[in-house]
């Protein structure tokens, strides 16, 4: 049995999963792979699969899977698992300093203390307090960022045509109802057909003016260059996002608009988390050693 870590796990994985055979960080050993653990980083598409003849089980440390080809993995029979439930606190957490970060001005005031200006009157704030965070996608990241932001005294709206009714927030079955009430916006929804460029110019042209979005989902949901324009225009005040096109992000308009705060795709990334997710793939390789 040789196991493959082919990407960045808690450095104590390793060790944990000797117990089951052969463990390696080594790439070039694919072709004699039993199991494989990817992160984001390594794309599991057709010809990477159709290149570890010996391959059983591909599991994705993390939630999304759109960087591995699950369909044709199970035509060849190779199981394929994620460890969905570890990362929802992480990703949550980041979301919301995000959001606090923002209107709190945090990212102005840093730089420019370091840059020895005093902007005590320029750096207005606002608060989170009484205003309003429309949520998309009221699943687990979802749910975890509306209870948080509940408790800072957030009223919470909702949008997920899969979920009819959430503890934490008043469910929406039109979009227009979300974006247009919303004072924030969280993107957490999956990459599919349906969610692709969501955030375009007409659902933004629905939003109120001086709206924030935050984006810890998928990059490809939002129409990059829509975002940049709305806020060049000031009908978004502010942009947060973990997630890009690709991972680093090529030539993104983001780059150049005003007022975009930005992270290398690190929502999953917590010392806490990277633990979780090897307790996971612990027992996912321990069930399957005991069939
Ligand atoms: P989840 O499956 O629990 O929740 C996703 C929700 O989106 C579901 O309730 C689903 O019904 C809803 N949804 C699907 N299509 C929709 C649509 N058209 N409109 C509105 N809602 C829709 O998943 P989760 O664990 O909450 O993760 C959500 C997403 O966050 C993942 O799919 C992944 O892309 C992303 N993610 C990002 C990071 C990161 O590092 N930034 C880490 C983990 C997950």
């Amino acid at each position: 049995m040789l196991i493959l870590i082919s990407d960045a796990f808690d450095p104590s994985l390793q060790g944990t999963l000797a117990k089951y055979g052969d463990v390696t960080d080594d790439k070039g050993k694919l072709a004699e792979a039993d199991i494989v653990l990817v992160r984001s980083k390594t794309k599991v598409t057709k010809d990477y699969i159709d290149s570890a003849p010996k391959l059983k089980m591909v599991i994705r440390g993390g939630v999304g899977l759109d960087n591995v080809d699950a369909d044709h993995a199970r035509k060849k029979g190779i199981i394929v698992y994620n460890t969905a439930d570890a990362s929802s606190i992480a990703v949550a957490e980041l979301a919301f300093a995000m959001m606090i970060a923002m209107p709190n001005r945090l990212v102005e005031a840093d730089t420019s203390m370091h840059a020895g200006q005093w902007l005590k009157k320029e750096l207005k704030r606002t608060e989170l307090c009484g205003k309003t965070l429309g949520v998309f996608g009221m699943g687990r990241i979802g749910t975890e960022i509306a209870k948080r932001a509940r408790a800072f005294g957030m009223k919470l709206l909702g949008f997920d045509p899969y979920v009819k009714a959430s503890e934490y927030a008043e469910m929406k079955t039109n979009m227009k109802d979300l974006l247009s009430r919303s004072d924030y916006i969280s993107l957490n929804i999956p990459l599919t057909d349906e969610t692709r460029g969501m955030i375009n110019k007409d659902t933004l042209a629905l939003c109120k003016k001086g709206a924030y979005i935050i984006n810890t989902g998928r990059g490809a949901c939002v129409v990059e260059k829509d975002v940049a324009e709305a806020l060049k225009g000031g009908k978004l005040a502010g942009f947060a996002t973990d997630v890009w096109y690709s991972d680093p992000p090529d030539k993104s308009p983001l780059m150049d608009a005003p007022n975009v705060l930005m992270a290398p795709h690190i929502g999953a990334s917590t010392n806490e988390n990277l633990l979780r997710i090897g307790v996971i793939i612990d027992r996912l390789i321990g069930e399957y050693m005991k069939k």
